[in-house]
């Protein structure tokens, strides 16, 4: 029988007394190991981070959660190798990709730790000036900002095991709120083993950082009114977490982070072969194969001036085949699997779809997989689709396949593009290509209403622009309107979350002994 992962609740090991369900390698089939919370007293384990865990937690400083943050960020690379190995197994992935999740979760950590330096001594903080109220200034208001006294829980995806952690967690530890996480079961061990190992090294107080494998049963029901629960999946299980009582009537406090049809533009006036077409086809390649395009940010909707489409089909083609797919074991391998026979099939029904309303301009499964059988292994090729009539189109601007499939669509000037990226109805991001500085600037700032991020790419930044897809700590990140409406991370910002705001009124001399 497959080893069972334990669950970390209520400040102790606990195993779940049910059969589990069996976590495969998408790339072999094999076995790996079991996960299960069946039987566990959610109540006692929300109750005890609540009011154990979340007490030690505000009883220190900002600075001391950050050396805590640091702490954890050392045990996670020390334990780099291991990490790797699951991801390997566990999620299909190559190393580049695995450096994604695990790298970009002990970086963020980093990133939170050292900004908590900043916070200093301080247990709670304070929000701008004090106003009067008054005519002579006697009376005043002063804004703070108090962690909240309740836990957060958090329902992740399968596609950031660990970056999906720890880019909650860190700000959440640091504002001194326990965080329950409840890891994707098809991809759950990488979350399980890093809890795990940095609770094993002792590093936060007993139930401040939890992890609950396998079902979500019941979670929801648990939520009390200071509490908070981030949500990251698909729309359809975000409008159920939205409909539960707690939010609706506790007023719990939710952040979403759900499926987005993210854009990239190439401006006009930059001729095929430019500095900038060639940024836009380097960026769009690389964001259909990262991670298997299992990305909540990846490219879907590319836009390109109607007399550069072929062009631009051609040379995302033919990067494209450059591409070779299969076993990540094999160091000639650049793009492993999805992440689940479930997954390959939605994405094998969501390609069909779209190909009913697109021309295939290339299509990697053509390419034989290197190490892997098809039969078992849930690789699939890159699919580069083109859509000639956008506007007619509305399958292309509402499907989110999650994998290695975007769209290549024609535009006719700058604010038919415009208007067609904002069919996505809300994304997480949108990434500009050009040399215009001052056309890359009206365009972000167009977009801006309805992305939580813009990526302006111009040649000069070509060799340090962070990516279209890569969430950095210190930028925001989720999208209003279909991508969830939510917000994370964009440094500091993020503790705004896990803390209540409220106005203390009083006289000057009562209001300075709250700085
Ligand atoms: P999902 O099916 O919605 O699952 C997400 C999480 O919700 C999993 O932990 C799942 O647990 C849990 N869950 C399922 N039903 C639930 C319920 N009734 N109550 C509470 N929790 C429930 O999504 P997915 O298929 O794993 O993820 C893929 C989607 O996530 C994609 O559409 C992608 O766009 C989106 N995504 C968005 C972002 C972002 O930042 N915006 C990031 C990554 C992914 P089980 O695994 O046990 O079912």
């Amino acid at each position: 029988m497959t080893e069972l992962l334990l669950n970390h609740l209520g400040g102790r090991a606990q195993a779940g007394t049910g059969q589990g369900t069996i976590l495969v390698d998408p790339v072999l089939g094999t076995e790996l190991v079991r996960v299960d919370a069946t039987g566990l007293d959610l109540a006692a384990g929300f109750a005890f981070a609540r009011d154990h865990a979340g007490p030690a937690l505000r009883a220190l400083t900002y600075a001391q959660r950050g050396e805590m943050l640091a702490a954890a960020g050392k045990v996670l690379q020390a334990r780099r190798d291991e990490y790797y190995a699951i991801s390997t197994a566990n999620s299909g992935t190559v190393r580049n990709d695995t450096a994604v999740d695990v790298d970009g979760a002990i970086f963020t950590l980093g990133a939170y730790a050292r900004s908590a330096a900043t916070l200093g001594a301080r247990t709670h903080l304070v929000d701008g000036d004090a106003v009067s109220l008054s005519k002579d200034a006697s009376f005043q208001s002063q804004h703070v900002q108090v962690p909240t006294r309740g836990v957060a829980l958090f329902i992740n995806a399968f596609n950031f095991p660990a970056w999906g952690l720890w880019e909650k967690a860190a700000p959440a530890l640091l504002s001194g709120v326990p965080v329950i996480v409840k890891p994707a079961t098809a991809t759950a061990w990488l979350t399980q083993r890093m809890v795990q190992d940095v609770l094993e090294a002792g590093v936060f107080p007993p139930g401040a950082l939890s992890v609950i494998c396998g079902s979500s049963a019941g979670l929801m029901d648990q939520l009390k009114p200071f509490d908070v629960v981030s949500f990251t999946g698909s729309a359809d299980t975000a409008a159920v977490i939205r409909s539960h009582p707690a939010i609706v009537r506790a007023s719990v406090r939710v952040n979403i982070e759900a499926d987005s049809i993210n854009s990239a533009v190439l401006l006009p006036g930059e001729a095929s072969g430019s500095a900038s077409f060639d940024l836009f086809v380097k960026e769009v390649a690389r964001e259909m194969t990262v991670k298997s395009g299992q990305k909540c940010t990846a490219i879907r909707r590319m836009f390109v001036p109607e007399s550069l489409f072929d062009a631009a089909a051609e040379a995302i083609a033919a990067r494209l085949q450059k591409n070779t797919v299969g076993n990540p074991r094999n160091d000639s391998v650049r793009m492993g699997s999805l992440v689940s026979r479930a997954q390959f099939d939605a994405v094998r029904a969501g390609l069909s779809g779209l190909k009913a309303h697109a021309r295939t301009l290339y299509d990697g499964d053509t390419q034989a997989l290197v190490d892997a059988d098809r039969a078992v292994a849930c690789c699939m090729g890159p699919t580069l689709l083109g859509a000639t009539d956008p506007d007619a189109n509305a399958l292309v601007h509402d499907t989110e396949v999650f994998g290695p499939v975007a769209t290549l669509m024609p535009y006719r000037d700058l604010p038919h593009a415009l208007q067609l990226v904002q069919r996505g109805q809300g994304s997480l991001v949108a990434s500009l290509y050009g040399s215009d500085n001052a056309a890359l600037g009206s365009c972000a700032l167009d977009l801006a209403a309805s992305h939580g991020r813009v990526h302006a790419v111009s040649p000069e930044v070509a060799a340090s622009h962070t990516g279209h897809g890569n969430v950095m700590p210190q930028s925001l990140h989720g999208g209003p309107g279909r991508a969830g409406g939510g917000e994370e991370l964009g440094g500091l910002r993020a503790l705004n979350f896990y803390h209540r705001r409220a106005a203390v009124q009083g006289a000057q001399a009562v209001l300075s002994q709250i700085h």
